[in-house]
């Protein structure tokens, strides 16, 4: 039987990655070393990261003007470490509120900072992304905040936000690499990468240089963006074998044809997903249409009392991690890169098979 892990993240790496890491798990390149017992600081480990950091700006056409720099901390750690390094001389900041993961990095940076909610999609349970012209920006933000894709709610950016010179931060953990992405709209991206990258530990920061200069005096200096883009991402040990793995990720996405490629499936494998539970009153997905996420898709059953019954008939089928988050229930499918197609087929054919059973 196949297994399709349908996890939101940590979550589903491609075959071949695991299958070339596992071969070399023991012995890299006739090192006669795992990547996990290497100095960073030594010639294998350096090419590895120098090599996954070329790739990782080559498929997202990253600009000379912006460092890419390998962290830890996770997205979480950024909601404090992106004020740390951004406020300068300003204390506010402008949020947009389109669910969980935005109400999280509001929560953290009023530790730091006045925030203003610039706009919020929560008077409708956040099933939408307020437009433009409806966000009540402050003159004197040192930022504009954006989740581009709710993990939870499954609502995703689908236009990049013009927020004239103000720098735009995007947390984009749950889809960054899903599609080509124009960089040079950003002041600064940022993403754990358990989702569409690779091993949890790893945390992505790609910022434009000229923002290098605002970090309060009391930054550390292990999440100090000049520091780490000065020290090559390895003023302190980094993640080597998150780092490693990711790099066999972005090899593989190359292969793949890159972003534009992976683009065009993961657009068919969201119809095929989308279009299955809009043909059907069983299931429900409750966002907008024109602002769903094409990685995390969160469904409901039209009688809940069916969930642990469906869940029980997927597991038994290979169709793994299927449960919704905790905080909304219902069912969630994620649907990253390394989902292959035949992965949501299996699961449209068992929705189907499901709702004739039980319907
Ligand atoms: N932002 C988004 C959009 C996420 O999906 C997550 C993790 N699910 C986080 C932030 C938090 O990431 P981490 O656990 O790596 O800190």
């Amino acid at each position: 039987m196949s297994i399709f892990n349908f996890s939101a993240g940590p979550a589903v790496l491609p075959k071949e990655v695991l299958h070339g890491a596992a071969e070399e798990m023991l012995d890299w390149h006739g090192s006669g070393m795992s990547v996990m017992e290497m100095s960073h600081r030594g010639p294998e480990f350096i090419e590895i990261a120098a090599t996954a950091e070329a790739d990782l700006r080559n498929l997202l056409s990253v600009g000379s003007d912006y460092e890419t720099l390998f962290l830890q901390g996770g997205a979480i750690g950024e909601n404090a470490i992106v004020p740390m390094n951004l406020l300068g001389n300003e204390k506010t900041i402008d949020f947009i509120n389109t669910g969980e993961w935005s109400k999280k990095s509001i929560k953290e940076a009023k530790k730091y900072a006045q925030v203003n909610v610039a706009a919020s999609s929560e008077d409708q349970n956040f099933s939408y992304i307020p437009g433009r012209g409806r966000w009540k920006l402050s003159n004197n933000a040192a930022y504009v905040h954006v989740c581009t894709n709710e993990t939870i709610g499954g609502v995703e950016y689908h236009w990049v936000p013009d927020v004239g010179a103000t720098p735009l931060v995007a947390d984009m953990s749950s889809h960054i690499l899903s599609r080509p992405i124009d960089v040079s709209k950003y002041g600064v991206i940022y993403g754990g990468a358990q989702k569409n990258v690779g091993p949890a530990g790893l945390t992505l920061v790609i910022v434009r240089k000229d923002l290098l200069d605002r970090a309060l005096a009391i930054t550390p200096s292990a999440f100090h963006w000049k520091e780490q883009a000065e020290a090559g991402s390895m003023l302190n040990t980094p993640p080597t074998y998150a780092i490693y793995i990711a790099g066999l990720v972005f090899k593989w996405l190359l292969a793949q044809g890159g972003l534009a490629a992976i683009e065009q499936k993961n657009v068919a494998k969201a119809k095929l997903l989308y279009d299955t539970l809009d043909a059907s009153s069983f299931y429900s997905n409750p966002v907008r249409k024109e602002d769903r996420s094409r990685m995390n898709v969160p469904f409901q059953l039209r009688d809940e009392s069916l969930d642990a019954a469906f869940l029980k008939g997927a597991n038994e089928r290979g169709l793994l991690q299927l449960k919704g988050h905790r905080s909304v229930g219902g069912m969630r499918a994620s649907i990253y890169n390394a989902m292959p197609i035949e992965g949501v087929q299996a699961l449209v054919d068992y929705l189907r098979e499901f709702e004739r059973s039980h319907g």
